[in-house]
């Protein structure tokens, strides 16, 4: 077997170390404000390495455990707080359209998880920058921005080729369509020049630019294909299905396919390494690292 298993924690250590020493360097104090409103055991132990990680690398974070009928007026509270340069929820809040709405309380400028309409807008229509002269980058979700950093550290991503277009040729699948990890991530990769196929829980889409990558922004059209036609011919296989039985079949996957699964289960099967050249098994610390990314991103744009 000649499978390389590459963790999180190594990928997630340079991008670590830049903000470290940024902070240390520039003597800066910025501040992440996260709202802790359910008792999901997953927000729970989110909420604790993002507490972990910023201490390491000098953030500020603060927890503030509420309610949740009280949130929005404390997210309302943080947004108006100058103090405060970062705002994020563990969601699901109501786990329905509600958390949509929470997620657009957030002001644009505080936003480090990405996730209001501005942002996801500039996403999906491949806006890469917010002003005119292009000096203030989009703010990306973090899980999605954390795998396409996992992409580019496997060197899935073409250096040679112009940024952009660094995923022509490549066909990834993506299993997971969910609004927060999936249907960005499938976005995010077809707007740098990947064919991906989106498969969620219904069907499959695909996502592209086109041939010779002749669209500016990627398009999706709805399929009939199934995973037995797809996983055969894809160079990369990312998992998100948040169900402990669900597994991927090793017999499937093309010899050589790289293997990332981002859900709290394993959803490759125990020999994947017999088939697969890399496999990551998990991304948490790398999301993490984004986090803090966007939130010194958003400490320098606070003039906006
Ligand atoms: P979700 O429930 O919103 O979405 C699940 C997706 O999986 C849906 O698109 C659904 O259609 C699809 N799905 C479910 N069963 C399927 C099946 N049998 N075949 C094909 N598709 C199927 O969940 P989510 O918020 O996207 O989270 C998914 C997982 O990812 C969870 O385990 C979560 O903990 C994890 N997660 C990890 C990170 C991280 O940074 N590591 C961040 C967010 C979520």
């Amino acid at each position: 077997m000649s499978c390389k298993t590459i963790l999180a924690k190594e990928i997630s250590a340079s991008f670590r170390e830049e903000i470290k020493a940024t902070i240390k360097s520039r003597g800066i104090k910025p501040k992440l404000v996260g709202f802790l409103a359910n008792e999901d055991p997953a927000a729970i132990k989110y909420a604790e390495s993002t507490s972990k990680t910023c201490e390491e690398t000098g953030v500020i974070f603060e927890l503030r455990k509420c309610n949740r009928e009280q949130l929005e007026d404390l997210i309302v509270e943080a947004n108006e707080d100058d103090s405060v340069h970062g705002i994020m929820v563990y969601y699901p809040v109501f786990g329905d359209r509600q958390d949509q709405y929470l997620q657009n309380v957030v002001s644009v400028s505080k936003d480090v998880e990405g996730l209001c309409h501005k942002y996801i807008y500039n996403m999906y229509h491949n806006n890469r920058f917010l002003d005119e002269k292009q000096t203030k980058k989009c703010i990306i979700p973090c899980t999605p921005l954390a795998i396409v950093k996992v992409l580019e550290y496997i060197g899935v991503y073409n250096p040679v080729l112009p940024y952009g277009d660094r995923l022509h040729g490549r066909i990834i699948t993506i299993i997971n369509r969910s609004e927060i990890v999936g249907r960005p991530l499938a976005a995010l990769l077809a707007n740098d020049g990947g064919k991906v196929y989106s498969v969620d829980i219904n069907n499959i889409q695909e996502f592209h630019r086109g041939t010779g990558l002749r669209l500016r922004k990627h398009e999706v059209q709805d399929t009939n294909l199934k995973l037995e036609d797809i996983l055969p011919l894809s160079d990369v296989v990312i998992t998100g299905v948040p169900t402990p039985s669900y597994k991927v079949p090793t017999a499937l996957l093309r010899d050589g396919a790289v293997t990332i699964n981002f859900s709290a289960f394993k959803n490759f099967e125990d020999n994947v390494k017999e088939k697969a050249s890399i496999y990551v098994p998990a991304v948490g610390k790398v999301t993490i690292a984004m986090l803090e990314r966007n939130l010194l991103r958003l400490y320098d744009y606070r003039s906006f």
